[in-house]
């Protein structure tokens, strides 16, 4: 589907829309309604089983949203978290410079300067996007964090986060003393990020508001060790920054032992990497030839970053391959800045009395995004049939409840229903219109069980009471005893497990 029919669709579903919508909306922000709020529930917990549960040492926090100056100051967002912006001088509008520079420049301008992007601009003789002038500005650096007056005076400066990674090592040092002691540990936020975005767009895919699922793996860099054996055969679809600066995007399938051997890659870093393309592929369902790891080159990375893949996902409704996710090897970057930052060493002393500053792994999701994706990859037209094929434990209501015949089963049907919920399962109830009808709606929203009780519930007695399940996804119709309903739809709703590091 086209962006616009897929937001159309999800906005009259209850799945998202504008945020202040009657106030005609407000730029780059979104709310989720019920079924997109249940859905990014369901989305975070997979994340947190699949990248929490990987080892008994990986622990989720859920830190404030504000940090303070002295924070910020040390991790460098400041100084350099910022975008190139040009004004156009003739109708006063501002333009992210790699919006105004896309068709001369579809690369983008990562890793240029203020003076090489206006050289660009002047030898291309590119216009304002808008009124078509040559009065575009020398490129400003635009900082892309929210500043807040903080306390009665407003004296002090404070920020809302531009990523939860900063809140996971402020609580490195805490962490080290709630947990064994040892490397690795794992600390995991899944919370709100907040960025002043020149130029938000593509719905979900550049809010000024939005949420991050990042987990920080803290290690020892003499050892971290993984179960590499149990993966070397394992193929992954990647696109090396080697190749991309030879004019070539296509994806090579390659081993996690030659991503490893000839391709250089520590294998700490290839087995991560690996973990996190089966999240996609495997929990989120996402056909592998739709999935890319795309390496990102020395120039295009953070400077702090000595490897950094991202998790791409082919998606029709943005016209290509997207971001989606990430796995950034950050050395000692985080703890060294914030150790210089605080006046507090934040080393730690190993068994056997070595010092080691950990060097940092960050495994990171965008569930907003993954929400689009799996809006744009699962949801589908079938003639007049619509339906969201979306795994069952990921579903937003896990059953839909049906009287066939409201006067004579309704009471049994809300009795059930009520069952249901009580086992911890969501549930919606639905007694109008046909049930042709109820099925589509159920459909639509992605349910993957319709239950229906009919004139043969009730025939055989109470200890044989049956119901019509009806799935999703084969249309099949089954007969089930009622008894065992709850244990069936449970079973189907559990999380798919990692395997443990
Ligand atoms: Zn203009």
């Amino acid at each position: 589907m086209k962006i616009d029919e897929l937001f159309a669709l999800l906005r009259r579903r209850g799945v998202l829309w504008p945020s202040a919508e009657i106030y005609g909306g407000a730029q780059g922000l979104y709310d989720y309604g019920p079924l997109g709020a249940a859905l990014k529930r369901r989305v975070e917990d997979a994340w947190v089983a699949w990248f929490v549960g990987a080892s008994r040492d990986y622990y989720l926090i859920d830190p404030v949203e504000i940090l303070p100056e002295a924070v910020v100051r040390a991790s460098g967002h400041l100084e350099n978290f910022t975008d190139p912006e040009v004004t156009c001088e003739n109708c006063h509008t501002d333009f992210r410079a790699d919006t105004v520079l896309e068709k001369v420049r579809p690369e983008g301008v990562d890793g240029l300067t203020n003076p090489e992007i206006a050289e660009i601009i002047r030898a291309k003789g590119v216009k304002c996007p808008k009124c078509g002038s040559n009065a575009l500005s020398v490129p400003k650096s635009f900082n892309l964090m929210f500043g807040l007056d903080f306390g009665v005076t407003g004296h002090d400066r404070v920020y809302l986060r531009p990523e939860t990674a900063q809140s996971s090592y402020l609580a490195f040092p805490r962490m080290w003393d709630v947990g064994r002691r040892a490397l690795p540990l794992g600390v995991a936020v899944v919370g709100k990020a907040y960025r002043n975005e020149i130029a938000p767009r593509q719905i979900l895919f550049r809010m000024r508001s939005f949420t991050q699922a990042e987990l920080q793996i803290f290690f020892d860099p003499e050892r971290f060790p993984v179960p590499f054996d149990r993966v070397k055969e394992e193929k992954l679809p990647v696109v090396r920054a080697a190749r991309r600066l030879a004019g070539s995007e296509e994806v090579e399938w390659t081993s996690a032992a030659d991503l490893a051997g000839a391709g250089g890659l520590p294998e700490f870093y290839v087995y991560h990497l690996l973990h996190s393309y089966r999240f996609y592929r495997d929990v989120l369902r996402f056909p592998a030839e739709q999935l890319r790891l795309l390496e990102k080159s020395e120039q295009e990375r953070a400077f702090y970053n000595r490897i950094h893949f991202d998790i791409e996902a082919n998606l029709e409704s943005l016209g290509g391959f997207r971001e989606i996710g990430g796995v950034h090897y950050r050395g000692d970057y985080d703890l060294s800045r914030h150790g210089t930052g605080s006046g507090r060493d934040l080393s730690v002393t190993l068994t056997g009395g070595r010092s080691v500053l950990p060097h940092v792994l960050e495994l990171t999701l965008g569930p907003d995004r993954a929400i689009w994706a799996l809006a744009d990859l699962h949801l589908v037209r079938e003639g007049e049939r619509t339906v969201w094929r979306l795994p069952a434990y990921l579903a937003p209501i896990a059953v839909g409840v049906f009287p066939l015949i409201e006067k004579a089963h309704a009471e049994y049907a809300l009795r059930l229903a009520d069952d249901l919920a009580a086992a911890g399962l969501s549930v919606q109830y639905d007694a109008t219109s046909s049930i042709g009808r109820r099925y589509a709606r159920m459909d639509e929203a992605g349910t993957p069980f319709g239950v229906t009780v009919d004139g043969d519930t009730l025939a055989d007695g109470p200890a044989h009471d049956t119901v019509t399940v009806r799935e999703r996804d084969s249309k099949g119709q089954t007969r089930v005893a009622v008894a065992e309903l709850a244990a069936r739809i449970e079973l189907a709703r559990r999380f798919p497990r990692p395997p443990s590091i």
